[in-house]
């Protein structure tokens, strides 16, 4: 028989909101998140649709009530929405309260509709730049006007959007207060996002990096912004912005540590399941529906593999104010494990 006991890690923490990598491929390169010349994984490696969705539902009998499908770029793989409607199925049976998606938006216009239809009421898109140039160095590739069209299909179709902004000293530093108003006079909540070392890059991170506690104390020169009391179970940090009225979120991996309430686990496109962003302990849940000789068989050994999992869940990531020349803190890039 399957197990329904809830996923409960040995610092006692319940894990009850999984993000899914669909595939580790994208339709842009953003400087700090991948090279100019990835080299993707072998198809075979890659969990099947029906895999996927075999796992999430394990995680559902689990008592996971929040799945983010995530990417590389979501929206690229190939068959993205029957995952989205077999797992939609979820929804209306309530044992699922959240199905949401993090996008570089560039697909959202012909994806909006369906992905609001099969019941996503949220997505998270990226957004670095609001200028046409700037957007292009960063993502490598000139498509704001694409992205910007999508955020505005998914609005129309009656999802809301919220934004992420990776923060940049180079790129985009002096853009931010601009971002955030813009972000705001839509209606739209955006977090800023401190570069993490994941993977090697082409760049030298410590030329990226822009500590968000200095971002934060310039806003203060000329906002108001007070701490908002509300958490999502991740690492944003949430303030208002009284001169906007917008929230405004702030991932601080580096600076701050957000491990004590993390409720998270992060699993892979190749059915790696990670209990964090930053660690390697890992279960190989690709084996184990591989191997198993039927379903109940495979059902049970998943629910072993989950527990053992939970046991493997590190206090709190290792990250480390980048270094320069050093090797990133966890050799997987971000597009691999899902962001
Ligand atoms: N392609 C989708 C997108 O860009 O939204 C989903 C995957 S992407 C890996 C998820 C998020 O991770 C994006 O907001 C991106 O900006 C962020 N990200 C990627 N690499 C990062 C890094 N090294 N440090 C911090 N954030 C990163
Ligand atoms: Fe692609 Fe998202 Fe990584 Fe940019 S951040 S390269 S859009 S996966």
């Amino acid at each position: 028989m399957a197990s329904s006991a809830p996923l409960i890690d040995s610092f006692g923490r319940r894990v009850d909101y999984v993000r899914v990598s669909v595939t580790d491929r994208c339709n842009l390169r953003c400087t700090y998140c991948m090279s100019e010349e990835m080299t993707f994984l072998p198809r075979k490696d890659l969990l099947t649709l029906e895999e996927l969705e075999l796992v999430c539902a394990a995680f559902i009998r689990r008592g996971v009530r929040h799945l983010r499908l995530t990417g590389g770029e979501p929206l690229m793989r190939r068959g993205i929405m029957e995952l989205v409607n077999g797992l939609s199925r979820h929804l209306e049976s309530r044992a699922l309260d959240e199905l949401t998606l993090t996008t570089n938006g560039v697909r959202l216009p012909e994806f909006a509709g369906p992905l609001a239809a099969a019941g996503v009421r949220r997505v998270n898109v990226s957004l670095d730049s609001l200028d046409r140039a700037t957007f292009a160095r960063i993502a490598r590739n000139d498509c704001l006007d694409q992205v910007l069209a999508g955020i505005e299909a998914a609005r129309d179709a009656g999802l809301k959007v919220k934004i992420n902004t990776v923060a940049l000293k180079r790129d985009n530093h002096g853009e931010l207060p601009e971002l955030i108003r813009w972000a705001h006079g839509k209606g739209m909540d955006i977090t800023l996002i401190e570069t993490m070392p994941l993977g090697v890059v082409d760049e030298d991170r410590t030329d990226q990096f822009l500590s968000l506690t200095d971002v934060r104390r310039e806003l203060e020169s000329f906002w108001t912004l007070t701490d908002l009391a509300e958490r999502s179970g991740g690492p944003a940090r949430y303030v208002r912005v009284a001169e906007t009225g917008g929230r405004l979120g702030l991932i601080t991996p580096l600076t701050h540590n957000f491990c004590d309430n993390c409720r998270r686990v992060r699993l892979t496109c190749t059915g790696t399941l990670y209990m964090c962003l930053g660690q390697d302990s890992s279960v190989d849940l690709r084996h184990v529906l591989r191997g198993a000789p039927d379903d109940a068989g495979r059902d049970a050994a998943l629910d072993t593999a989950l527990d053992r999992a939970m046991q493997l869940k590190p206090k709190a990531h290792d990250f480390m104010l980048p270094v320069r020349g050093a090797r990133p803190a966890v050799a997987r890039h971000m597009s691999m494990t899902g962001g």
